[in-house]
């Protein structure tokens, strides 16, 4: 059984520049900051202090499994023999009894062959960035010149799925936009060979609020069109884990998203300067919000866990906006990602900013299972 307590994810910021500046970039262009005063690669010692502190955390919270996630910035700009090192540092958390599931989340930009087997070696999950179609996907995924990034993203996506059956898992990451139907998105990423789609929302709230649209689309369209066309295509091998998530939500059963309902954030942010933080979220909601003042160095990955802050993503259910009290999904929903209930005048009590496109993927995906008899009406 699942321990109920302590941290279990771990975002490991590895790299903390980015060969990309893609426009909606929560953590280069959010609210926070604080990147501007941090090393750009994670020191070998925050490692070396970080394993031994893991393994207690876990002991002390019987903890099974954790997960850690590669990140940056680029991850994919890491030193290769560093990387390497980092992950055999891991390995002795795997030979402390504590499984770690690691994963990575890149542009893609610079992935090619070296680095596919490096992290097939060590059965990492990778996340690629795609977000649709080429004009799509560079609209906002630029690099540092403002060229888009489509064709060395794809690039990497294919090496990457040539490694698939030599131990890499594969899959993208899609940040929804209602600039292109959600059935052509859904299409494109099909068309490349992905079966594993993760789709976000942007990372909005009331500070940094969805770009007003005249065209009347909205991200609950997106949403709609994607999962039809998902329903459509009816292969089982394609997973979308938030149509999964909602679907199980929607019909009565435990759902653990991170975009919706209640399941608690059990998630701490390893910053390359060593600080411990918070999930990453709340770097687009106030300059210094993570900054807890908790340092691997110096403290243990308890005092993290037991800092009201994070208490506050552990506990987010039992704050539910007063807006959700009356609505239909509240017991599903929960008034959506904490993060993105945030603005400088309430704090998080406000509901999600992006109510809209949930209210509408809840209805229609149980309007669906209905229609299917698939559910009790
Ligand atoms: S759908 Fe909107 S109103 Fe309903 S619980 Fe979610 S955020 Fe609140």
């Amino acid at each position: 059984m699942a321990s109920r307590t302590g941290i279990d994810t771990f975002i490991i910021k590895t790299v903390e520049w980015c060969n990309l500046d893609c426009t909606y970039c929560y953590f280069y262009h959010g609210q926070d900051s604080s990147f501007e005063k941090r090393p750009r690669y994670l020191p070998r010692r925050a490692i070396d202090a970080f394993v031994p502190k893991v393994i207690d955390h876990c002991r002390t919270h019987e903890i099974g499994t954790i997960h850690l996630t590669l990140h940056g910035g680029e991850p994919l700009l890491q030193k290769k023999d560093d990387y390497l090192w980092m992950m055999e540092q891991f390995d002795k958390i795997d030979a402390a009894g504590i499984r770690t599931i690691r994963k990575c989340t890149t542009n893609g930009v610079t992935l090619n062959d070296e680095w596919a087997e490096l992290l097939a070696r060590y059965n990492v999950h990778l996340g690629i960035s795609i977000d649709g179609s080429r004009e799509l996907h560079d609209s906002a995924r630029v690099d540092l010149a403002g060229h888009g990034s489509y064709d060395r993203a794809v690039r990497g996506l294919r090496t990457a799925l040539k490694w698939a059956d030599k131990g890499l898992n594969v899959g993208t990451i899609t940040v929804l936009n209602p600039d292109e139907h959600g059935g052509d998105t859904y299409r494109h990423l099909r068309s490349l060979g992905v079966e594993l789609i993760n789709i976000l929302l942007p990372e909005n709230n009331y500070v940094l609020p969805p770009a007003a649209r005249t065209d009347g689309r909205t991200y609950g369209d997106v949403l709609v069109e994607f999962f039809d066309a998902w329903v459509a295509e009816d292969n089982e091998r394609v997973d979308i884990g938030l149509f999964a998530d909602i679907t199980r939500a929607v019909a009565g059963l435990p759902s653990f998203s991170d975009q919706f309902g209640f399941a608690p954030v059990r998630v701490a942010v390893l910053e390359t300067d060593g600080s411990l933080q918070p999930t990453d979220n709340f770097r687009a909601c106030a300059d210094g919000m993570s900054e807890l003042g908790v340092s691997i160095y110096q403290d243990s990955i308890d005092k993290l866990y037991n800092h009201e802050f994070f208490q506050l993503c552990i506990n987010q259910q039992k704050f539910i906006p007063d807006e959700c009290k009356s609505c239909e999904f509240v017991d599903i929903c929960g008034g959506g990602r904490i993060t993105s209930r945030y603005s400088k005048e309430d704090g998080f009590t406000r509901k999600s900013v992006h109510c809209d496109a949930l209210y509408r993927i809840f209805g229609h995906v149980r309007k669906t299972l209905m229609e299917n008899d698939l559910m009790k009406s």
